[in-house]
């Protein structure tokens, strides 16, 4: 996702149930709104597979009122904790089960009931991080994909939207109107979206088989700027990959954040229509459907394996569109948002210290230095090595969770390299190189004599590009010690020194 302006939560966090005790294979959400109310009906059914012996099932699941809970027709006996139903059971690893849970009540998080900007009233679930169980009995946890059925009866005046494809709409008495999705690819809770509003919609176009749709408030349906969605889906199919999903739509929501990933069914912040910067927003959530959708990382820790991912994949795509020096200049930002951001949190990108409130990993590590590991992990490997890795990757974890150790083990097998120094230096350290660069001319030997002074610690190992001469090729130096002098030949002094002339390195540069 993308954070957005006004970012604005107080809400406490719960960490999911993670001590797996089952591996849910479906859910079947049946959901019910009114115009009179925030009460939610729900009656969700979540098909699971047992991973271990169990006699009390816990669901992440608060603020419901659950008045039912049966498998095969059976009441079953359950008890409601703060942030969890414990369901009795009597199963063994490998046994399978199906359990509708029914409930009502008002959500306080992760299904907003609220008005938009023009006052309609909508309904928009978000998720991300672990939101879901405030109002969906789940197993809210990445490492968890499931199918989904999603079943929205609401009154007659709304447009509902979900993940998957839209298999009926049916009109019923009172002015309801019943509409179900179908998600056939397994996803992560995270990503799983409904919405309801007054939508006007749009068929911006189809890249190949996959339709891509528009969803703006009725007022905004004057902004088409979601449709850019198709120039930007075929370059990321051609670079990665198939895309997953069923359809493209492009949401205007009430998300918190500035876009949400979910898959095939993106949600942009209420004001993105007039986004200056909306194109660069798109392609960040559309390279998500591969990375964070597609392929969902194993759990929080490895964050950057989606946020880091859609940060550089968007540089590649505006590299593709506009040019190289886009790339450079928006890589030289995000530089200085890193170091800056260094000097505060002393926390490496892959953070094992976060256990709960997850919101605070939405940063410059997970974003920024995410995106420049996979620039230099591009420049260090070239574009064809660092391309097929990509598309390996995608091939081999496409429907699955993957960790850090295993997209550097993809690099690795495709490479022939040995990348663990290389990925424990940036992604498992929390300094970045501080580099004290000097320079001296010696008008007898004709020489430069230059020295790099790592500064911080531990010490890192990089090729460091340099040129003394801007019209003529860049030369690389290999850092690794504490000190590495180089003498450079050199008929005449010369004016100046340019370090890192290609923005390929990410280090606090003193010269
Ligand atoms: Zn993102």
């Amino acid at each position: 996702m993308k954070n957005g302006f006004f970012l604005c939560l107080c809400t406490l966090w719960f960490t999911g149930a993670k001590a797996q005790q089952v591996d849910v294979q479906h859910y079947d959400i049946d959901l019910t709104l009114n115009d009179t109310t925030n009460q939610i009906e729900g009656k969700v059914t979540i098909a699971v597979k047992y991973l271990q012996n169990t006699t009390r099932l816990r669901i992440d699941l608060a603020g419901m009122n659950v008045s039912g809970v049966h498998a095969d027709n059976k009441l079953l006996q359950y008890e409601q904790g703060f942030n969890a139903l414990y369901i009795k059971v009597n199963a063994k690893a490998g046994d399978k089960g199906a359990y509708t849970v029914v409930y009502t009540g008002i959500p306080k998080d992760g299904l907003f009931i609220s008005k938009n900007k023009y006052g309609d009233r909508t309904f928009f679930t978000d998720h991300w991080p672990d939101r879901a169980h405030q109002w969906l009995p789940c197993i809210d946890h990445p490492s968890d994909k499931a199918t989904a059925t999603f079943t929205v009866t609401a009154p007659d005046h709304y447009t509902v939207v979900a993940n998957g494809v839209r298999v009926s709409a049916t009109n019923l008495p009172g002015q309801l109107k019943r509409t179900v999705y179908d998600e056939k690819v397994p996803l992560p809770i995270k990503v799983m979206a409904i919405a309801a509003a007054d939508f006007s919609v749009t068929h911006s176009g189809d890249v190949g088989k996959i339709p891509v749709y528009s969803y703006v408030f009725h007022e905004d349906s004057s902004h088409q700027g979601y449709a850019r969605a198709t120039n930007i889906l075929p370059y990321f199919i051609q670079q990665v990959g198939p895309f997953q999903f069923e359809k493209l739509a492009n949401i205007q929501s009430k998300t918190i954040f500035g876009g949400m990933e979910n898959a095939g069914a993106i949600f942009y912040a209420e004001n993105s229509p007039e986004y200056p910067g909306l194109e660069s927003l798109l392609a960040h959530e559309i390279a998500h459907q591969w990375f964070g959708d597609a392929i969902t990382e194993t759990d929080w820790r490895h964050l950057w394996l989606s946020e880091g991912f859609a940060t550089y994949m968007t540089l590649l795509y505006m590299e593709h569109t506009y040019g190289v020096d886009t790339l450079r200049a928006s890589l030289k930002e995000d530089k200085a948002k890193i170091i800056e951001f260094t000097k505060n949190r002393k926390t490496p990108v892959v953070d094992t210290t976060v256990h709960s409130n997850y919101m605070q990993l939405l940063n410059a590590n997970s974003y920024e230095r995410g995106g420049w590991v996979l620039h230099m992990l591009r420049r260090k490997l070239g574009d064809e090595l660092f391309w097929k890795g990509i598309r390996q990757y995608f091939k081999d974890y496409n429907g699955r969770n993957a960790s850090t150790d295993d997209f550097r083990k993809e690099m690795e097998k495709i490479s022939g390299q040995d990348l663990k120094g290389f990925f424990t230096q940036w992604l498992y350290t929390t300094a970045i190189p501080k580099l004290q660069v000097n320079m001296s001319y010696n008008e007898n030997t004709h020489a430069v004599k230059l020295e790099v002074i790592q500064q911080q610690t531990p010490l890192f190992e990089f090729p460091l590009e340099y040129t003394l001469d801007k019209s003529k090729p860049v030369q690389t130096i290999l850092v690794k010690d504490k000190i590495t002098t180089v003498i450079i030949p050199a008929v005449t002094k010369p004016a100046g020194i340019w370090l890192d002339p290609d923005t390929n390195l990410l280090a606090d540069m003193s010269f």
